[in-house]
């Protein structure tokens, strides 16, 4: 099915053709038709379906065909986001669709100056993007108003209420006084997601592409059980070895994710960091210098990594497995994206396990285990035998190395034990 097909306006037609798309896929197959009809949508779609453009590009020609324009001060349809990469990169998606036509796109998010964000607003916008805090204070401060809005649209809504941001999202809501056609996109469900669909949607026709809470069916899935304080040494490894290329890389800690970045960068694997304590501009320095290839492998948490859309990523680690299956389903959502084939690796340490239980529940499939001598668990007393027997001068491997040598097993057990409490007080 082509977007000329669609009915699409010829500019919108030419500017896809230049983002190289040629068919609609299948959430933009289902979606495109109902929210030009002008249905509410309840949507489940994994990150990298395209879910960008099908809950878009009907709003951009109804407000193209409606012939008006936004008055001062207000916006024409509002897309919320949960963070600010995501709000910046929809925005970035529908100025790309919208570049031949008149329709103004702005994105407001925490994090950057209010007062840019306050001049942009100050005309009146057509299309808005916003992170919900962010949005909540312009509107208090009467730098702009959703009250007249058409369209209101709802990216990863499941991440949205994760967030906390249900509060500014009910006062947002508030200060809605029309009707507006609501689309809710979301890669999981939950009982408080469907609450909040049941409170604001009218009669939305649900969409799914996929069976909810899955991955692409082109990813492999792969599964190394590995001792936390030997997951760096594994992860330089693998790079080596297997020579991958692109890497993103999911900690579940900021503090992990510096240590990675300088125990790689050791290692000679140029690596960048993102992550919540870093500067907006710090994280798209990052984004960008992984996108060009400048950088190797990045290493990021969940939050910072959210709905970024890196194309063609051949490869993600989970070096820390996420603490709720569903955040591994965002995680690996980066990976075999549009029919591409990808690689999801989890390094698993022996109390990662329980989570990998629920994570192929989830997914209702198993992660493929790949036991590599030498790192596996259950070579640790063999490991720990090593210890004893080497002298001191030979031992390896920093964190598996405590500083005395031990004269039995029972006591290298002790300190092996320290070792890893201290290691998991670094990481919290
Ligand atoms: P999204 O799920 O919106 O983040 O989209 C994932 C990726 O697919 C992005 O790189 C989009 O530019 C791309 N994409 C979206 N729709 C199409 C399409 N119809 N044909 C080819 N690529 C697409």
């Amino acid at each position: 099915m082509s977007f000329a097909s669609q009915g699409f306006a010829p500019e919108v037609v030419k500017a896809l053709d230049e983002c190289g798309y040629e068919k609609l896929t299948p959430i933009q197959q289902q979606a495109i038709p109902v929210a030009r009809r002008g249905h509410d949508i309840f949507a489940t779609a994994q990150t990298g379906t395209g879910k960008t453009a099908a809950f878009s590009l009907p709003l951009i020609q109804k407000l193209l065909d409606s012939g008006k324009s936004a008055s001062r001060k207000t916006a024409r349809a509002l897309i919320l986001a949960p963070t600010r990469e995501l709000a910046e990169q929809i925005a970035d998606n529908i100025k790309a669709y919208t570049k031949y036509t008149p329709l103004s796109v702005t994105s407001v998010f925490g994090g950057r100056k209010m007062s840019s964000q306050v001049r942009a607003l100050e005309t009146g916008v057509d299309i808005l993007v916003a992170t919900p805090g962010r949005l909540e204070e312009h509107i208090e401060q009467g730098n702009v108003s959703v009250a007249n809005i058409e369209f209101l649209v709802f990216d990863e809504a499941d991440r949205i209420l994760d967030m906390g941001f249900i509060h500014a999202v009910r006062k947002i809501m508030l200060d809605v006084n029309t009707d507006p056609q609501i689309m809710m996109f979301s890669a999981t469900t939950s009982s408080q997601l469907n609450l909040l669909a049941k409170d604001i949607l009218r009669k939305p026709k649900r969409i799914a592409v996929e069976r909810a809470n899955t991955t692409a069916s082109t990813v492999a899935h792969v599964l190394y059980p590995v001792e936390q304080e030997r997951k760096t040494e594994l992860l330089s490894e693998l790079i080596g070895r297997k020579n991958w290329q692109q890497v993103l890389v999911f900690v579940n800690y900021k503090e992990t994710a510096n240590d990675v970045v300088q125990e790689l960068k050791l290692n000679g694997i140029k690596a960048v960091v993102c992550h919540g304590d870093k500067a907006q501009s710090a994280r798209r320095r990052a984004l960008d210098e992984f996108k060009s290839g400048k950088a190797r492998v990045m290493v990021a948490t969940d939050v910072a990594a959210r709905g970024l859309d890196i194309e063609d990523l051949p490869h993600v680690v989970n070096y820390d497995m996420p603490f709720l299956a569903e955040d591994y389903v965002h995680r690996i959502g980066r990976t075999g994206r549009a029919g591409k084939r990808g690689h999801a690796v989890s390094f698993v340490n022996r109390d990662e396990e329980l989570t990998v239980v629920q994570v192929e529940n989830l997914i209702q499939q198993p992660l493929r285990r790949i036991e590599l001598a030498g790192y596996e668990p259950k070579n640790r007393d063999s490991y720990i035998e090593k210890l004893h027997t080497k002298p001191s001068s030979q031992r390896q491997g920093r964190r598996n190395n405590p500083n005395q040598p031990s004269t039995d097993q029972a006591a290298a057990e002790r300190r092996l034990a320290m070792v890893r409490r201290l290691k998991a007080r670094r990481t919290q």
